[in-house]
C-alpha cells in the first residue's frame, strides 16, 4: 500500500482520511515538514486556500513542499486543494501564493459565492457519472497543454475542466470526498 498524507492545517481532513481507509489506506495527517518523510502522495483538502496558504507558510510546510512537489511528490487537490496547486489564481487575496504544480489559471469563487453552490452530475473519462459537489468551487479557466482533461461541467457558463491531470498532479474543483464513493482517492492511490 502507498503512503499517502493529507495536509492537516484546515478543511475537511477528516473526509479525506475516510475516504482513503475505505480503500484501504491510512491516511497520515499532515502538520509539520518532517511529516513527508517516505510519503507516496498527498491530498490537499477543500476548505479555504488564503488560510491554509497562510498556515503553509507559518508552518514551514511551504518551502518543504515546493521541494518534494518539485522533486515528483504527487498532489491530489480539491477545491481549495486546486487553487493551492494552481499557476495562477485570479480573485484571490493580493499576492495569493500557490504552488504553480498545475498549469491552469483558477477563478476563486469562479461558479459564485457560497450561496451559489450546487451538486451536478459529473461525467468522468473511465469512471462513469459521479455527484459533483461544489461549494464555493474554483472555476478552472485557462489550461496548458500537458493537462488532461478528465471531466468538463456546463454550469450555464459554458464547459470548464472540473477534473484535470498533469502527471502527477491532480485537481479537482469539486468535492468527491463529501460524497460516500472513494473513486478519486481509488484513481490517485493506484497511480502512485
Ligand atoms: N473558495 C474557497 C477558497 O478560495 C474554496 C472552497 C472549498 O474548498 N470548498 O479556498
Amino acid at each position: 500500500m502507498p503512503r499517502v498524507g493529507v495536509l492537516a492545517l484546515q478543511g475537511d481532513v477528516r473526509e479525506h482520511v475516510a475516504m482513503l481507509h475505505a480503500i484501504g489506506v491510512t491516511g497520515e495527517l499532515i502538520k509539520r515538514p518532517e511529516q513527508l518523510e517516505g510519503l507516496d502522495g498527498i491530498i490537499f483538502p477543500g476548505g479555504e486556500s488564503t488560510t491554509m496558504a497562510h498556515l503553509l507558510a507559518t508552518s514551514g510546510l511551504q518551502l518543504a513542499l515546493e521541494e518534494r512537489v518539485a522533486n515528483g511528490l504527487p498532489v491530489l487537490g480539491t477545491c481549495a486543494g486546486l487553487i493551492l496547486l494552481s499557476h495562477k489564481v485570479l480573485d484571490g487575496r493580493d499576492q495569493q501564493w500557490s504552488l504553480r504544480a498545475l498549469d491552469v489559471i483558477v477563478r476563486r469563487n469562479g461558479y459564485g459565492r457560497q450561496i451559489a453552490s450546487f451538486e451536478s452530475p459529473v461525467d468522468v473519462k473511465g469512471v462513469g457519472v459521479v455527484p459533483g459537489v461544489f461549494i464555493r468551487a474554483p472555476r478552472i479557466e485557462a489550461w496548458g497543454k500537458d493537462v488532461e482533461v478528465l471531466a468538463k461541467l456546463d454550469h450555464g457558463d459554458g464547459p470548464h475542466p472540473v477534473l484535470v491531470r498533469q502527471g502527477a498532479i491532480w485537481g479537482c474543483s469539486f468535492h468527491p470526498e463529501l460524497t460516500n464513493d472513494s473513486w478519486l482517492h481509488q484513481m490517485f492511490t493506484s497511480s502512485l
